[in-house]
């Protein structure tokens, strides 16, 4: 099956080639987990999840790993303010992180390396780039020195004879300023966050850790590398010239990029203080996966304006969709699953196949039993959570948790209610709220 995917590299919808025969080596740029994610991380992270899928429905095993930023400048600041350690605060928000994950139907990637983990391979390679003078030690860190770099800026379309923008950061001693640091040196605010290295105590370069998580995990060239737009510069940019410094070879045939979610015209984002949670979602009584259909109605290359009226209409449309699905299941429709997958297989477009679901249900000339089969099949790539609820036994103490809960919402102590959840997660139990009341569903 030929899927084609929008290559952010020769900016045009390019067939995939793997590799290895049926296998797909993909690898998506993590959370920094120095804070819940908002639902803007989420639509990335979708929007993976959703290409995986459409590759393992299309008959191609996909090696996916996902990293956890949990080392680098954002996780450093953050431990300090709270006065912890950069451990304890990656547990914490990772566990938060996985939970969202699960909760929005999103596959574990098969592999989600820590750059904590991985310290030795990337000081390994910031040796061998600076042995082959690709890198320089300057004041305050090891630098990459881009001119030593073959095709710099390619994927992001930069002109390098351009003033150099202001967000290039680093020590005033670097030879240009496009430069960027593979290793700093370790300074007071690191609050002895640093690791031993032949060219100096320090801790590495945020675009580094993930070059080496990469080529640890799935080998010097890859099939596709993914993350949101801002990603393409400086973080891809800068993995791509390291990368292909260090082997010589390609870093990754493929980029494919989610687009942003936005908020009255601007990033959703933490700096900006306009994001939103799932926890806040759920919590305005949707159904995570409402979000998730949301996600769905838009072509991932374009911005999605979030709206709680936008995702009420989610919610709506997804009801009505579940309600087609009954407890029969005939034989999916071979037409429709034909049209479905070329749908999905060319630059996974999720919205039209959403409205050939719709087309489906309306379909007199397809039984029930068979629309049903036919939207289970769907739903492998949706991810929506079709396929009829088994009824699950709830243990008497959780039932009596969830009830304390709903009283303490009912006398607004939120924070009692905020507790509450967290001793029902830890027991193995997911709560949300939702139109009908609380749903308790086992993890
Ligand atoms: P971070 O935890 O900040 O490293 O971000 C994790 C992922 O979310 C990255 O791939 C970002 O590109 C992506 N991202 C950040 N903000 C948004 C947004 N508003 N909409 C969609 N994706 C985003
Ligand atoms: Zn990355």
């Amino acid at each position: 099956m030929v899927v084609k995917l929008f290559n952010t590299l020769s900016r045009s919808l390019e067939e995939l080639k793997p590799l290895h025969d049926n296998e797909v080596r993909m690898y998506s740029c993590g959370p920094t987990v120095y804070d819940y994610a908002h639902i803007g991380n989420l639509r990335t992270f979708i929007v993976n999840d959703i290409l995986r899928r459409t590759l393992e429905y299309t008959g191609y095993n996909v090696e996916h790993v996902m990293n956890i930023t949990d080392i680098d400048d954002k996780m450093i600041m953050r431990a300090n303010k709270e006065s912890t350690t950069i451990g304890a605060l990656s547990q914490k928000y990772e566990n938060f992180l996985l939970a969202d994950l699960k909760t929005l139907n999103i596959l574990a990637p098969k592999k989600m390396p820590h750059a904590t983990e991985h310290i030795g391979g990337m000081i390994a390679m910031t040796e061998k780039l600076l042995r082959e003078g690709f890198a320089y030690i300057a004041s305050d860190g090891v630098y990459f020195e881009v001119a030593k770099s073959k095709n710099y800026g390619a994927l992001a379309h930069l002109d390098l004879n351009a003033e150099t923008e202001s967000r290039v950061e680093g020590a005033l001693d670097k030879k240009n300023p496009r430069d960027f640091a593979l290793w700093k040196f370790e300074s007071p605010e690191d609050n002895g966050v640093a690791y031993e290295a032949s060219f100096g105590r320090g801790r590495p370069g945020w675009h580094i850790e993930c070059s080496e998580m990469s080529r640890d995990t799935l080998g010097e060239t890859i099939d596709i590398h993914t993350g949101g737009v801002d990603l393409v510069f400086p973080h891809h940019t800068n993995e791509i010239a390291q990368s292909e410094a260090y082997s010589g070879k390609p870093f990754a045939n493929m980029w494919v990029h989610a687009e942003f979610v936005m908020v009255d015209g601007q990033k959703m984002s933490k700096s900006l203080g306009n994001h939103t949670t799932l926890k806040t979602v759920t919590e305005r009584g949707f159904s995570p996966l409402a979000f998730r259909y949301f996600v769905l109605g838009s072509h991932y290359r374009s911005k999605l304006n979030f709206t709680w009226e936008a995702l009420e209409g989610a919610q709506t449309a997804l009801g009505r969709l579940e309600s087609h699905v009954g407890e029969i299941i005939g034989v999916a429709n071979a037409d429709y699953q034909k049209r479905f997958v070329e749908i999905v297989s060319n630059d996974l477009d999720t919205s039209r196949a959403l409205a050939l679901a719709w087309e489906l249900v309306k379909d007199d000339s397809v039984s029930p039993a068979d629309k049903t089969a036919t939207l289970l099949h769907f739903d492998k790539v949706f991810g929506l959570g079709l396929a009829p609820k088994q009824t699950e036994i709830i243990p008497e103490n959780i039932q009596a948790l969830a009830l304390a809960r709903t009283e303490a919402r009912a006398s607004k102590n939120f924070s009692e209610s905020d507790r509450l959840r967290d001793e029902i997660n830890a027991l193995g139990w997911d709560i949300l709220d939702t139109n009908n009341g609380q749903e308790i569903r086992k993890k």
